[in-house]
């Protein structure tokens, strides 16, 4: 099963389990790959890494950084939607217990 490349505007095919094609990923900063790399791994089981806060925003954070390093104007990616959704059940929850 191979997906595409989540940077924006990128329609290389990627393999699966893999976050960018091989020209995005090397724009990524090292930090940022090491975070992603150990989130996923850490929250493959069930696909919690969708739910994971750490992973999404250095997910979010590698595509904004790659669209502004290629002039691509600024657009919301779907890790940025998950991540916003994680944070307001989070909010709700920490509200919800009081
Ligand atoms: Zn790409």
């Amino acid at each position: 099963m191979s997906r595409a490349c989540d940077a924006i505007g990128c329609t290389c095919a990627t393999a699966s389990g893999r976050f960018m094609c091989r020209k995005h990923w090397f724009m990524v900063p090292a930090d940022l790959q090491r975070v992603i790399n150990t989130r996923y791994r850490a929250c493959r089981k069930d696909f919690g890494f969708l739910s994971d806060s750490e992973y999404l925003k250095a997910c979010t954070a590698a595509i904004q950084g790659i669209a502004k390093a290629e002039g691509k104007p600024a657009a919301d990616d779907s890790y940025a939607r998950l991540l916003r959704g994680v944070e307001t059940r989070a909010a709700r929850l920490s509200t919800g217990s009081q």
